[in-house]
């Protein structure tokens, strides 16, 4: 069984359609591919209707942005129920404040270059959840760089003087709103250190606390060292452990199917979750 648990679509940052990224997993040969947009679950109707036609079954999430003592936090929200009001308004509440944070980055680079919020507004659709890939996006339309990653090397890293940063759910509230929906929550690259701060050690014991019910170990963006370090957390604390690739299409260099799930963890997913795994 092939199983890639954290993918994005044009619901949120990735390049593909909903039904483009089931059918990218069904070229790449997977069983199993969950669509993990970014604090929404509006690509799960086209995913769900694409996951029958091309024959790969589906597992419905969402990457749910948090924050632990202003360290950057991304929840593997699984199967949760999308019509659960807390976690609706949760997530309805990041993606106003992600708007305006667009909007106001947009301000601010306009100092410096020529973009315009339309220039945003073209790469993406009225159902996106803005990000800043769609302002590097924008970046590279108006040729100031040549490339999202180009744009994240510089202009857009948190860093950046161009830098705002977005309302995001304390880290253990939003393990504790996923579970309440009936979601799995999976801590999605726990161990990221190359692009700004991870969260130390005893978070793991507050989120476990809280309801976690897993790290994402296997994920590019991990050392070799980072993994070993969250393999032993995650014994420690009876957590699954998942692999998948965060694909965003042509948005990053991350090949769909690039890390994969074990069969027992994601059986043990699907029997926490409140909406079924759909399968062709
Ligand atoms: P935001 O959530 O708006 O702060 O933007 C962060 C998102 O940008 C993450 O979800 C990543 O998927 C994406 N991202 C980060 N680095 C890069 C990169 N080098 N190239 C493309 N996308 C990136
Ligand atoms: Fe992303
Ligand atoms: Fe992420
Ligand atoms: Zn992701």
């Amino acid at each position: 069984m092939r199983i890639d648990l954290h993918t994005h679509s044009t619901a949120s940052d990735g390049t593909e359609s909903p039904s483009d990224v089931l059918a990218a997993a069904n070229r790449s040969g997977l069983d199993v591919v969950a669509l993990t947009d970014h604090d929404t679950t509006s690509g799960w109707d086209e995913a769900a209707r694409a996951a029958v036609h091309h024959g790969v079954a589906l597992v419905r999430g969402t990457e749910v942005s948090a924050r632990s003592n202003g360290v950057s936090v991304h929840l593997l929200s699984y199967l949760q129920d999308p019509a659960h009001p807390a976690l609706v308004a949760e997530l309805e509440r990041t993606r106003t404040s992600r708007l305006g944070r667009a909007r106001r980055m947009v301000e601010l680079l306009a100092e410096d270059f020529p973009i315009t919020w339309e220039d945003v507004l073209a790469q993406s659709t009225p159902e996106t959840v803005v990000g800043r890939p769609h302002i590097a996006d924008a970046l590279v339309a108006i040729g100031a760089v040549e490339s999202r990653d180009a744009a994240f090397a510089d202009l857009l890293t948190s860093d950046s003087r161009y830098y705002v940063t977005h309302h995001a759910p304390d880290a253990a509230a939003a393990v504790r709103a996923i579970r309440a929906a009936g979601g799995v929550p999976v801590f999605a690259h726990p161990g990221a250190d190359g692009r700004g701060r991870v969260v130390p050690d005893e978070v793991f014991d507050e989120l476990a606390d809280a309801g976690l019910a897993g790290l994402e170990v296997e994920h590019r963006d991990h050392s070799p060292e980072q993994k070993v370090r969250l393999r032993g957390i995650a014994e420690r604390l009876g957590l699954l452990v998942t692999g998948s690739s965060d694909y965003h299409g042509a948005g990053k260099q991350n090949r769909i199917g690039e890390n994969l799930t074990d069969a027992a963890v994601l059986r043990a997913i699907e029997e926490q979750g409140h909406v079924e795994v759909v399968r062709p």
